[in-house]
């Protein structure tokens, strides 16, 4: 790591630094943001960030086979088009240097403080402002903006014993990459996105892999492809292509939202492709059988690979799908009696989505935590703004994850609702803005009748956009990505017209 990246110690150690802006994280989310502040000529902003690096997600999952499921041209900033990507789904160093260079060159660096993990934040009602603890210090500022991702707080499985496993054990968002895997006896348990990435990669080196799956996943044709020199000069000429192409890919997303609300014929159309990927590509009936999943198609994320279904025609893989009653020393034990026998083991188990660890150390008004405010579920106003907690605004936090389109596309619409309020913010230097209670109620009531009668809230669905408190849909955005544009990207100062706002 070049030492631009490295923590800086002109931090708040021992004092308290006060600026306009704080941003929490530094992913898509608060890199862009960033970016947009910064163009506007905005310095007095800060970004925190725990890691000693940028880059979020594509920080953080450095596993063999990581690449963007959606394709780059898409999965990219609009204001940072980069005619350079190399595949249709780029790999996670080609993603993790975007952000870098996404950071370097706008200028973000010097408003970084890296190795600085917010620990607390509590609204100061008498000052009207944050006060922020963080591992490097204090800090204080009018306006608070978490981008700390719902994907980025590793979850790892319920499994007695797993936490005294004599071999190495580590998350797919925390790969080891002191262990070697050449040889070993390997087990991935987990069967989701990261996954039918890894299994593809870690089957070639390991001396016998061990896939525990509970639920198969559909898994579909994936059409990558190196992007040609002449394509990448064309790109960069005529900018225009670039646009194109990227809108081609946006609707051609969008189209794919109806599989997911409920119409049968297309559910059916949807699930037939990946049935059939399947049956050409596994040969042994009986695993064929069990890689089958079982709920109904767009529950979970739309999964792509060619590589992953052939894996299991290896004579070095085995499918297990009885349940892992326990860890004891190096055996993984089954509920069926079965015992897997293991040197290392690969929890690709996901994040905590519905229950965000965040939520827990923002303290807004009578210090409530935010945890609290969303005990039967999170929820806010615009995906953004929650009652009781001015001058907050939470990226990536409820209704914000799509099954369906680019990420991007939502945290942008979030970036631009954000520098509209900031912008209204501007012209009344002692305003307060915090959203109604009855806004955010009304809000939260149109997108959750958007989720009744989809896939998602069908019997059998059992996925991590769905709350398991409470059964509620708070993670997904229900509804296409252009509505959540629509809906959300606009700053409209009414909502958020309590009394202290005209000041
Ligand atoms: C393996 C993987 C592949 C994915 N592929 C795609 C894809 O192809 N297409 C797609 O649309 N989406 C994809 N996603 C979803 C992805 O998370 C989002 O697209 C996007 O990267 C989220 O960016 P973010 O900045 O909001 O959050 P993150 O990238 O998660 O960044 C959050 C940052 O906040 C920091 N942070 C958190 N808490 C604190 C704290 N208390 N103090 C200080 N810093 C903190 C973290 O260290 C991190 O750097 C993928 C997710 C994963 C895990």
């Amino acid at each position: 790591m070049s030492d631009e990246f490295q923590a800086t110690d002109d931090g708040a150690i021992g004092s308290t630094t006060d600026v306009a802006i704080i941003i929490v994280g530094t992913g898509f989310s608060g890199l862009g943001l960033g970016t947009k502040l910064a163009r506007a000529g905005e310095r007095s902003f800060l970004l925190l960030e725990r890691a000693d690096d940028v880059g979020g997600t594509w920080r953080d999952n450095d596993y063999p086979g990581a690449a963007c499921d959606v394709s780059s041209h898409l999965y990219s900033l609009s204001f940072r088009p980069n005619p350079d990507w190399t595949h249709v789904y780029s790999p996670q160093a080609e993603i993790h240097e975007y952000l870098r260079e996404t950071a370097r060159e706008e200028g973000l660096l010097p408003h970084i403080r890296f190795g600085c993990e917010v620990v607390g934040a509590e609204w100061d009602e008498v000052a009207n402002l944050w006060r922020v603890s963080t591992s490097r210090g204090s800090f204080t500022s009018r306006v608070l903006v978490t981008a700390a991702g719902h994907l980025s707080d590793p979850k790892y499985p319920n499994i007695p014993g797993l936490d005294s496993f004599e071999g190495h054990l580590f998350h797919s968002a925390g790969w080891n990459h002191d262990v070697a895997l050449e040889n070993q006896r390997i087990g991935v348990i987990g069967t989701g996105a990261s996954s039918i990435q890894i299994i593809p990669e870690v089957a070639e080196v390991a001396s016998h892999l061990t896939v525990f799956q509970r639920s198969a996943p559909y898994v579909r044709p994936r059409p990558n492809r190196q992007y040609t020199a002449a394509e990448k000069r064309m790109f960069r000429r005529v900018p225009e292509s670039l646009q194109e192409l990227r809108a081609e890919m946006f609707w051609n997303n969008e189209a794919r939202l109806v599989e997911r609300q409920a119409l049968p014929a297309l559910l059916e159309a949807a699930a037939a492709v990946a049935h059939k990927h399947r049956e050409a590509q596994v040969i042994d009936p009986e695993i064929r059988e069990k890689l089958k999943p079982n709920f109904v198609y767009g529950c979970k994320r739309g999964l792509r690979s060619d590589d992953y279904y052939p894996t299991f025609n290896r004579e070095n893989v085995t499918l297990e799908c009885a349940g892992i009653d326990r860890v004891e020393g190096k055996q993984v034990i089954m509920t069926s009696g079965d015992v897997h026998e293991l040197d290392v083991i690969i929890a690709s188990t996901g994040f905590e989505t519905t229950d965000l660890p965040i939520s827990y150390i923002i303290r807004g008004r009578q210090g409530r935590s935010l945890a609290d405010a969303w005990s039967g579920g999170m929820q806010a106003y615009a995906t953004l703004a929650v009652s009781g907690f001015p001058n907050l605004f939470i990226m990536g936090g409820p209704n914000t994850g799509l099954g369906h389109n680019s990420a991007i596309y939502v945290i942008e619409s979030q970036i631009d609702h954000i520098l509209g309020a900031l912008q209204f913010m501007a012209q009344r230097p002692d305003a307060v803005l915090e959203v109604s209670a009855e806004a955010e109620n009304s809000y939260v009531e149109g997108v959750e009748s958007r989720g009744e009668g989809t896939v998602w809230l069908s019997e059998g669905c059992q996925t991590w956009y769905v709350d398991p408190r409470n059964g509620r849909l708070t993670s997904l955005w229900p509804d296409f990505a252009h509505s959540f544009r629509r809906e959300n990207a606009a700053f409209v100062p009414d909502p958020y017209l309590a009394e202290s706002t005209t000041g």
